[in-house]
């Protein structure tokens, strides 16, 4: 058995900022990572990011990864392993993980999850075609290993995933046919939208997959309208041929270690799937064991940067390392967190973590 002060699950943003402020205040940890590579999804984002100045705007993606990781290194505080998947988690913060060094059993006295998020599907038939991806694959396929998807794409999904995917594809020479989503509007923000209009893409909303057609491949998918109900109306059916059919319908979070360890979950929608309950002080209702990124709630990278802080401050207090002036940081921090959320599309989030409180209270 291995020990150390705080184990981390997942190199992304959030376990990265985690990691950044637990070594800070001399906290010895071990970050584990399932990849060869830390940043998590944004080692394949290859767009000026959006959002807050302190959290990385007009910077791209993997240039905040390389930062993080730069400013990680130099406090000398945490090992991180790669390729090292984190695969049980026990009573009294054990942790087991299979990695280069084999299956190995780690005991922490804390533990934060920042493990991000999984591709949702759809359902429709033919949907086990080859040509048909999750728009993280290809993201991976495109922007990490330089490899084309496809000739031509039919994107599902407009929210900002949908839209940044679909304009990185145009600037890789894909043919985007067209842009469908199933909501009555646009999800995501109109400058993305007013990019892929402008090379003459359309954005079809009240509109989702049928079926995708082909004998070893996609070869053409037909869409088809819905009514304000969201049902299929007969008779609006279309067919557009592509090569590649990209999903970009959402993100859950991954929250199936916090459950193993016997945390208390919840289903909530607006979070993404199913999240942990909070316990006190931030904390999941199992003592010392914390979660932040978009495993506690699907949102951006620049609130998975401050969760993933606070999570390193709280669990450095627990363990006796905070800092004079931590309590005042972490106000700043929840500020800063709540600014991210202000507006109308901070409002899904907002709702989903009313709701999650109130769990916390029944
Ligand atoms: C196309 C696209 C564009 C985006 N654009 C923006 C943007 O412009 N601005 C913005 O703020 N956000 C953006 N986002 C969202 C942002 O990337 C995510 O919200 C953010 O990366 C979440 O950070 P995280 O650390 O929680 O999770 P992730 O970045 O997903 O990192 C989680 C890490 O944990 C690892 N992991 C998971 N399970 C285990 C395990 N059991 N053991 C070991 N390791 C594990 C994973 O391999 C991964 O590296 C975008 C996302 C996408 C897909």
């Amino acid at each position: 058995m291995i020990h150390t002060s705080l184990s981390i699950v997942g190199g992304g943003p959030a376990g990265l900022c985690a990691a950044i402020e637990a070594s800070k205040r001399g906290v010895d940890s071990i970050l584990f990572e399932r990849f060869d590579q830390l940043g998590g999804q944004l080692v394949k984002q290859t767009h000026k990011f959006f959002g807050s100045q302190r959290q990385y705007a007009g910077t791209r993606g993997f240039d905040i990864a390389s930062k993080l990781e730069r400013e990680l290194h130099e406090s000398n505080q945490c090992q991180t392993k790669l390729n090292t998947t984190v695969v049980g988690m026990y009573p009294n913060h054990v942790l087991t993980v299979s990695g280069p060094e084999g299956y190995q059993k780690i005991q922490s006295e804390a533990i934060i999850v920042a493990s991000g998020a999984s591709e949702r599907y759809l359902v429709f038939e033919n949907n086990d075609l080859p040509g048909i991806y999750g728009a993280g694959a290809v993201q991976t396929l495109m922007n990490q290993y330089g490899v084309l998807p496809g000739k031509r794409v039919v994107m599902v999904g407009s929210g900002n995933i949908g839209l940044i995917v679909s304009y990185q594809l145009l600037q890789a020479g894909v043919d985007v046919a067209c842009v469908i989503d199933a909501a009555p509007k646009i999800g995501g923000y109109l400058v993305h939208a007013s990019k892929l209009r402008r090379r003459g893409v359309p954005i079809q909303t009240s509109r989702t997959i049928l079926r995708a057609e082909g004998k070893s491949q996609v070869e053409r998918v037909i869409t088809i309208g819905l009514d304000q109900a969201w049902r299929p109306i007969p008779g609006t059916e279309e067919t557009l041929e592509c090569d590649l059919l990209c999903l970009a319908v959402g993100l859950s979070p991954l929250t199936q270690l916090l459950s193993m360890g016997g945390a208390s979950m919840r289903q909530i929608q607006e979070l993404g799937g199913v999240v942990a309950v909070e316990g006190n002080e931030g904390q999941t209702t199992l003592e010392g064991i914390y979660v932040a990124g978009d495993a506690a709630g699907i949102e951006e990278a620049s609130s998975a940067m401050v969760e993933g802080r606070i999570a390193g401050i709280r669990a450095a207090m627990q363990l006796g390392h905070g800092l004079p002036d931590d309590n005042h940081t972490l106000q700043q921090l929840e500020e800063e967190l709540q600014g991210l959320r202000r507006g109308p599309f901070g409002a899904k989030t907002r709702i989903g973590l009313d709701k999650l409180r109130e769990e916390k209270h029944a």
